[in-house]
């Protein structure tokens, strides 16, 4: 069975950024995470630079927002690139999936999927001192669910829309970087 939360390499890149390795300890907010992913977390908005959810406990709900830098004018025209290659490789993948591949490509570029925990500004309701507290975490954890559903978000949370390769729309192929005639074509 693939894991519950980073089916993919898309999703594994963000399940990543809370389970790093390089640290002495796992954090023990984690389980606490993952049942709060599982049973009470609503994201409520997943876009452009930011994820907002809601996040019920004890029939409270504590509101997050995570802002997430984009990537660089340069860096989203490289994506752009490998993404309309891959795309053009790889036909007849259902809206919003994108190959693992492109993840490969991306990683070799040093283009990365995720937001490294240091770069994610996580905002909470509750009050607990420690950041990023167990609702940031578990909002992390359901973004990486979502990305795992629909793969086109990861790129979509790093892009600005006039320059993103990805859209909700089924024909969101940057129509720009392919051959119109190859593309319409069968
Ligand atoms: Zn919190």
């Amino acid at each position: 069975m693939p894991p519950e939360f980073g089916a993919t390499p898309w999703g594994r890149a963000w399940v990543r950024t809370v389970e790093s390795t390089s640290m002495a300890r796992p954090n023990p907010l984690l389980p606490r995470a993952r049942t709060l992913a599982r049973n009470t977390t609503t994201v409520v908005v997943a876009g452009v630079g930011h994820v907002e959810a809601e996040v019920t406990v004890s029939g409270q709900v504590r509101r997050v927002r995570i802002d997430l830098p984009l990537w660089p004018d340069e860096t989203q025209a490289e994506a752009g690139r490998l993404i309309a290659r891959a795309m053009a490789e790889h036909r007849g993948l259902v809206a919003g999936d994108l190959p693992d591949t492109l993840e490969a490509d991306l990683t070799q570029h040093a283009i990365s999927i995720a937001v490294p925990p240091e770069a994610q500004q996580g905002e909470c309701t509750c009050r607990a001192r420690t950041r990023p507290c167990v609702h940031i975490l578990a909002t992390i954890y359901a973004l990486a669910q979502l990305v795992d559903e629909r793969p086109a978000l990861a790129v979509e949370l790093r892009s600005t829309p006039t320059k993103a390769t990805v859209t909700a729309d089924p024909g969101w192929v940057a129509l720009s970087d392919l051959d119109p005639a190859g593309f319409y074509g069968d």
